[in-house]
């Protein structure tokens, strides 16, 4: 039977609790389950997250090999290789929830809340953290009272809902939510706790919630 989208994200939560609770069950695989996934994968989910190297998708979910689909840039910025990637997944591999994956301390949103005429970043770097600035600014904007740190929490949350946001621009992507093929859920994940917090969804409830 087909995998929900509520399906999807209680399996994800569950593993994120065992895995903020040091009790990792999945995330090895055998040499029999390394030959089952050779007949094809049918992942129950796409990760959409940020690069930092203290974020590992598979662990924090709990997951197995074949489980999760992941695409990840720095302060996961789209481009059009992200969005055919994830158009890939939802319409030929008919996964049925996106994830997009935040992250505290994240070095990206850090970096779009430095001052525009601080020295400019090499290579392609400044297009990517201008990509970023809106939510720090939406960040910025939301009470004028908040410390920098405060800002660059809320921002972290805000660019996760604009990376959401984002994905709807895939004509691709907004039909197969349209349809409720797909579902796209927002969560950012705390280095501190292990623990991912949800901050926004796409008509995605989980069975706690219902
Ligand atoms: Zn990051």
């Amino acid at each position: 039977m087909q995998t929900t989208s509520t399906q999807a994200l209680d399996r994800l939560l569950a593993g994120n609790r065992r895995f903020a609770a040091g009790e990792t069950r999945y995330g090895q695989i055998s040499r029999r389950a390394r030959s089952e996934l050779l007949a094809g994968q049918q992942p129950l989910a796409i990760l959409f997250g940020c690069v930092d190297s203290r974020v590992s998708p598979t662990a924090i979910f709990d997951v197995d090999p074949g489980e999760v689909l992941i695409i990840r840039t720095a302060g996961q910025v789209l481009d059009d290789a992200v969005i055919a990637s994830i158009e890939f997944g939802v319409d030929v591999l008919d996964i049925p929830l996106i994830v997009v994956l935040g992250h505290t301390h994240c070095g990206a949103v850090t970096a779009a809340a430095q001052p525009i005429d601080a020295a400019p970043l090499p290579g392609k770097l400044g297009g990517l953290v201008d990509a970023i600035r809106p939510a720090v600014e939406q960040a910025r904007q939301a009470d004028s009272r908040q410390t920098e740190e405060e800002v660059i929490a809320r921002a972290i949350g805000l660019n996760v809902q604009l990376s959401m946001q984002n994905l709807l621009d895939s004509p691709v992507i907004a039909a197969a939510v349209a349809a409720e093929r797909v579902s796209i859920v927002g969560v950012v994940y705390d280095l501190a706790t292990g623990a991912v917090s949800e901050v926004g969804a796409n008509e995605v409830t989980t069975s706690e919630r219902a």
